[in-house]
């Protein structure tokens, strides 16, 4: 109750719930109540989490908050969310995000943009939150939800992350099952929550992550206790700097964070070392690749046939036109046409083949860099703080909106698991994050190690 008087007195402000589930919401802590009443109940009883709206809940919002899912309301549920639900969760609502999870500002949303609860200093003046999963950081960042799920294609836990002050972490490719949740690039997409502290992230991942017969691409690991990894020494720990993320433009104060961030190592008995990782500078260029192709296949289901809208026409194919005019947005027709044309006959050599063969190089270097001793590697987050919204030089030039996943998406690419832990202000009192990126599957070093940092 409280939780939901939160979301009803604030979430005009932020806009970061597009659904709340009040009834829902009151029934599942019921539920929950008798459990722990009997003597039963699981990891998680009673906890109020935000859901992004790109998990499938049964007869609840489920849009990627675009148009043309307009009404779609899932007759199934995500694997991630009925883990949670099994550990006595309580969903409390769908949350904001881009559409179809392609952005960096959450200002590509059919339901706006949403507002970050943190703002610069003597400024009244509102930030983005980050994307996609914007909503997802704002509600945890205002003490909307105890905590909420998250996906991330090329950045989009671990930027929001530090956008707002919060923990994100994006697991290996494989650790949660993606059933259940509306594909943009299926190759890169994984889930993962987003927390107030690392303690919560390790907790909320045990729940979430699960091998699962209906995703193949599932990973059949046992899931380790996280939590356990907390407090665990760094001493002797190998932490590898790589020379290319110190990218030209970065702002000092970025720069001395993370210099900040390996002193703290440091002083915990971490052995720094400095690595190269040198395919890093085509890692953007090559995501902006392959998700596109990949988002242009997947959103090919989205006719007016299926799922929501319908926009009527004289014949089939007028139909189709018409709905998918009406109900995507500007960036993901963007993607959908940079994807079709990388993937067309006499490009896709050119582009999406060669694409693939740089991600296999990109993952090399980090192949080699573990197999070299290094356990985790640390980075800055992003390359700034949570810019403006309605940001006029991001809004003229969508490549300078891309530019914000340079220290993300290389994770992606290499199915790396990685963490946004908060570290610290900038210069205007707004969060910034540092990203430690871990070997395959080893999560938890990387909770060890944020828990140091946080
Ligand atoms: N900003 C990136 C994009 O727009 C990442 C999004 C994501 O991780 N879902 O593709």
């Amino acid at each position: 109750d409280a939780y939901l008087a939160a979301i009803d007195a604030a979430n005009d402000k932020f806009n970061a719930y597009v659904a709340v589930t009040h009834d829902k919401a009151r029934d599942m802590a019921r539920a929950s109540d008798a459990r722990l009443a009997a003597g039963q109940g699981g990891a998680l009883e009673g906890i109020p989490l935000g859901v992004k709206d790109l998990f499938a809940t049964e007869g609840v919002h489920t849009q990627a908050c675009s148009h043309v899912l307009d009404g779609f309301r899932p007759r199934y549920e995500s694997t991630v969310t009925s883990n949670l639900w099994a550990d006595g969760a309580v969903m409390l609502g769908k949350l904001n995000m881009d559409e179809f999870a392609m952005g960096s500002s959450n200002e590509t949303s059919w339901y706006g943009p949403v507002k970050n609860p943190w703002r610069a200093t003597g400024s009244n003046a509102d930030r983005v939150p980050g994307g996609s999963s914007g909503g997802s950081a704002a509600a945890v960042a205002a003490f909307l939800c105890a905590g909420a799920t998250a996906t991330d294609t090329g950045g989009s836990i671990r930027q929001p992350a530090a956008f707002t002050g919060t923990v994100g972490i994006k697991p290996s490719y494989g650790r949660c099952s993606r059933w259940g949740i509306i594909a943009y690039a299926s190759s890169l997409d994984q889930a993962g929550p987003i927390a107030r502290d690392v303690r919560d992230a390790a907790i909320l991942l045990k729940s979430m992550a699960s091998v699962d017969e209906k995703d193949t691409t599932s990973v059949d690991r046992p899931v380790p206790d996280y939590e356990a990894a907390l407090g665990q020494s760094v001493k002797g720990l190998k932490v590898g700097i790589p020379k290319e993320y110190r990218v030209e433009g970065m702002p000092q104060e970025v720069e001395a964070l993370w210099q900040q961030g390996i002193a703290w190592l440091k002083e915990a008995g971490a052995e720094i070392v400095d690595i190269s990782l040198p395919h890093t500078g085509y890692a953007l260029p090559t995501y902006y690749i392959i998700s596109p192709a990949e988002a242009s296949s997947n959103l090919a289901r989205y006719d007016g046939v299926r799922y929501g809208l319908r926009v009527p026409g004289k014949d089939i194919v007028e139909m189709y036109e018409s709905t998918r005019a009406a109900g995507f947005g500007d960036e993901v027709k963007r993607r959908i046409m940079i994807g079709t044309y990388v993937l067309s006959a006499g490009y896709y050599d050119a582009y999406y083949l060669k694409a693939q063969k740089v991600r296999t190089l990109i993952k090399k270097d980090f192949d080699d860099a573990f197999a070299a001793g290094v356990d985790v590697i640390l980075t800055p987050a992003t390359p700034s703080a949570a810019f403006g919204i309605a940001d006029k030089e991001m809004a003229s030039d969508p490549v300078k909106m891309y530019l914000n996943d340079i220290f993300t998406v290389t994770v992606n690419m290499a199915g790396l698991p990685g963490i946004s832990v908060p570290a610290g202000l900038d210069g205007q009192g707004l969060p910034l994050g540092l990203q430690l990126i871990g070997r395959p599957f080893d999560e938890e070093t990387l909770f060890r190690t944020a828990h140091v940092i946080e």
